[in-house]
This record gives structure tokens, sequence and C-alpha cells, in this order.
């Protein structure tokens, strides 16, 4: 019972005295993980580090999906080395960071992020708990205790292929379990994000949340509006790009984390919580790509997640009279206005985002020079790939597809024929006659306006 009180005090997890933990050393025939299989740049920067006679391992992620049969993003190196000290070994690094600084060794085409071991006092935190600075070193046993989940606590070490455990990591790696380490709610508060990352490593990984670590969720989850807008658009972007995009999403839903805490997600869920035909066809078709390597765009995916206050603020327009065009440009403008500050959206994504909505409203067009013009548009291919989603979520005809998808491939014979066609199905959504006279009245007020727009 005291002890127990003792380590609730000092927040230590079961097992764990103030003084000294002794690991569990894991032999490789019991975890599996060869040193081959790390990366070349890894491998090289614990053995460096090593023969220089410091302490190195392989750590947090990549020993956990190594351990799971998965290939890691990355590899992580922790050492007992200090930054400058790592800095001196490697030509090619440099130190960053100011919570906590962390030397970056680039090696070929690789990043290995080296941190030294933190240490395990909590020096400086706000009212609410917060991690101010972190900047201490520590030990080993130390470091493991900063980090948030038993299975991201596991150190690898590559010269006698072990796995070093002082939180039963690899016990809950094997009972696909996320624990946190410590006292969950403490954890959560010193760091809101931690409730993202157990969401996401969750869906990732296809683990159960423990339900000590679970149940603080919900209590906690409006501490995360008071995070760096950068920070959440950061894990929000971890999470769009897991390759479980859609489970994660549900799951942050489950956990009370969807609304009123993510202003993107906001967006996303209607206010009873549902999602749309067409935000969960996207997130699959992203996790699909996702899974089978093929790359994504972060600004085509964020045309996915708002899209739906884009249409329908669009359609209303359009219901009121305006112009397809016109009326689309409103309409992001609106969206736009709404939530630019909250989401964060760094201008690169921003800038693609736009486009492939804007370039919507251009697939009605199929007379005259106008498909021809639009297919030389860079951003068509992504506007295309946009257009077939909205389509498979019922927002246009299939047939409209298909047009568009013959189009591009035909011969200049077939493309007259494509456009015959298309007038004759009435399928312009603005026929000739009308688009010359809005032209005429429109030059007399309007110097600019119609597709220069774009
Ligand atoms: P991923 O597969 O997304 O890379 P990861 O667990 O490797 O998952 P990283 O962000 O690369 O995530 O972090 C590396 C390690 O640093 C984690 O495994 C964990 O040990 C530690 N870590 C990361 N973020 C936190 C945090 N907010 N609080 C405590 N420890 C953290
Ligand atoms: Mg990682």
């Amino acid at each position: 019972m005291i002890r127990k009180l003792i380590r609730k005090v000092l927040d230590l997890p079961a097992g764990m005295s103030k003084r000294r933990n002794k690991p569990r050393v894991f032999p490789l025939p019991q975890h599996g993980v060869r040193r081959d299989q790390l990366s070349q740049a890894a491998l090289r920067v614990t053995s460096r580090l090593q023969e220089a006679g410091f302490a190195a391992y392989v750590v947090g992620g990549a020993v956990r999906d190594l351990m799971l049969g998965v290939s890691p993003k990355d590899f992580d190196v922790a050492t007992n080395a200090t930054p400058e000290q790592v800095h001196h070994l490697f030509r090619r690094s440099r130190i960053i960071g100011r919570r906590f600084r962390i030397v970056h060794v680039m090696m070929g085409p690789e990043t290995i992020e080296v941190t030294t071991f933190r240490g395990g006092n909590v020096d400086d935190t706000n009212e609410t708990g917060r991690i101010m600075a972190d900047n201490s070193f520590g030990s080993q046993e130390e470091d493991a205790h900063r980090r948030d989940f038993t299975v991201n606590a596991l150190f690898y070490d590559p010269f006698d292929e072990t796995v070093i455990d002082y939180h039963n990591g690899v016990k809950d790696l094997h009972a696909k379990r996320l624990v946190m380490i410590g006292q969950p709610a403490r954890r959560y508060q010193e760091d809101p994000v931690r409730m993202l990352r157990a969401v996401r490593l969750a869906a990732k990984l296809g683990f159960e949340i423990d339900e000590d670590t679970r149940k603080p969720i919900r209590a906690h989850a409006h501490l995360l509006k008071k995070e760096p807008a950068a920070r959440l658009f950061d894990e929000m972007l971890k999470l769009l790009m897991s390759g479980q995009a859609y489970a994660c999403l549900k799951k942050l839903r489950d956990e009370g984390l969807a609304r009123g805490v993510f202003p993107l997600l906001d967006a996303v869920m209607d206010d009873k919580g549902n999602d749309d035909a067409f935000l969960r066809l996207s997130l699959e078709s992203t996790d699909a790509r996702l899974r089978a390597d093929k790359p994504i765009s972060v600004g085509f995916l964020l045309a996915t997640l708002l899209w739906r206050q884009v249409n329908q603020c669009w359609q209303q327009r359009i219901a009121a009279g305006e112009k397809s065009l016109p009326a689309l440009l409103s309409a992001i403008a609106d969206v736009e206005a709404e939530q630019d500050n909250d989401f964060a959206i760094p201008r690169r994504f921003g800038v693609t985002m736009r486009e492939i909505w804007t370039l919507q409203a251009r697939f009605d067009s199929r007379s005259g020079a106008r498909p021809y013009r639009f297919l030389e548009q860079p951003r068509f291919r992504a506007a295309y790939d946009f257009l077939a989603l909205r389509s498979e979520a019922g927002e246009v005809t299939p047939q409209l597809v298909s047009w568009w998808e013959r189009f591009q491939r035909a011969d200049a014979a077939e493309c007259e024929r494509l456009i015959a066609e298309a007038k004759e199905q009435g399928g312009d959504a603005e026929p000739a006659k009308k688009r010359r006279r809005r032209r005429s009245s429109s030059r007399k007020g309007d110097a600019g306006g119609g597709e220069s727009a774009q």
C-alpha cells in the first residue's frame, strides 16, 4: 500500500523504484530483430558512437515496428553522448530544436535523429501541467521513462542484437496493447499531443488502447486546443498519412477528440459526428495508395477533407442563380475566410488544394477550345482524379468522368467526335450561345473574370 502511494506520488510505473530498475534484456531469438534489418545509416551511426565509447541504441518506433514485422518509416537513435559530442563525430550533422536539442545526422539519402538520453525530471511545467522545458540529460532508464508508450520505450543494441525493456514493452507488444508509461492523466497534461499519438498508433498498429490509458482522454481533450496550430497540423498530417486515415478519424471520434479540438476535423465531420461518402472514399483511396507505396499529394488530401464544406456552399450559390465558376470561387473564399487562421495549412499545400477545387468548375465546359486548354493545365490530372472521387460518391455522373477519361487519350478526330457527343448529350453546363452573350455583357462592366481568374 505504502509502496503504491510512493509510486503514485513519484509517478513511477509498477515495478519501478526511484533508485534503479533493472531492465529485461531479450536476446535475438526472443525478439527476432537482426542487425541487418536496420538501415545502413542507423547501423553506421550506432556503431560509430559505440566505437567512440558512447552507448547508442536504436529506439522508439523503429524497434517496435521491426518486432511487429513492419518496415520502419525512419530510425531514431538514443545515446549518452551530448548533442555537441554527436555533432563532433559526424561531419554531415546539425543540432536542431529548442525545447529539446537533437542532432540530425545525414547519411546518403537518410537522416537519423540522434537524441541524448533525457532526464527523468519534468523541471518546468505550466499551470495545466504542460511541459514547457525538457532539456535535462539523464540515464537510459530515465530516458525510457520519459517516452510515451511502453512499446515505444524499447532500445535495440545492434552490437549484441538485444532488446532492452524497462517497462514491459515486449509483453505489451505481443498482447497488441498500447499502455502509457506512468500515470496517463499526468502524461496527457504534460503533453496533450500524446492523446493523438495514442489514437494514431493504435489505428496504425491494430492495437487496443489499454483501458487506463484510454479513459482519461475524453476529459483531457480540451487541452489540445492550447497546442500550437502548427504542431497540431503536423500531427494531423501524420494521422492522415498513416495508411489508416479512415480508421484514425473514426477512432478520434470514438475517443471524443473529433469535434471542438481540431478545426480541420470539425470541418470534416458534421454536427452529429458523421462523415460523408466522399470523405470515406477519398480516405480509403489514400490509405490504399499509401499501403501500395504510391505517392500522395498533401494538397489533394486536404482538398478532399474540406470539400464537403466547399461543395455545400457552391451548390447553394448555384441554386441561388450564380454561375458555376464564380459560385465556386466565392464558395472557396467563404470556406477559407471561415477557417484560415485555425487550420494553419502551410501555403505550399493550400495553393494546390485551392487549385484542385477551382478546376472542378471546368469539367462541365466541353465545347470549343476549352477542353483542349484544360488538358494543358499542369494540375489537370489531380483535378481529374478528384472528379473521379466525386463521381464515386455520386456527386457527378460517371458519364462525365468517362468522357474526360476518353478525351485525354483520344487523337484529334476522336476529340472532335467526343465534343460533338457532349453537345448532343447537352452535357455542357453553359451552352455556347449563352456563354457568348455573357461574355459580351460582362466585357462592358468588367475587365477580368471568367476563366482568366484562374
Ligand atoms: P511513427 O511510426 O509515427 O514514426 P514513432 O513512435 O516512431 O511513430 P516518432 O514521432 O518518430 O513516433 O517518435 C519517436 C519516439 O519518440 C517514440 O517512439 C517515443 O518513444 C518518443 N516520443 C515521440 N513523441 C513523444 C511524446 N509526445 N511524448 C513522449 N515520447 C514521445
Ligand atoms: Mg518514428
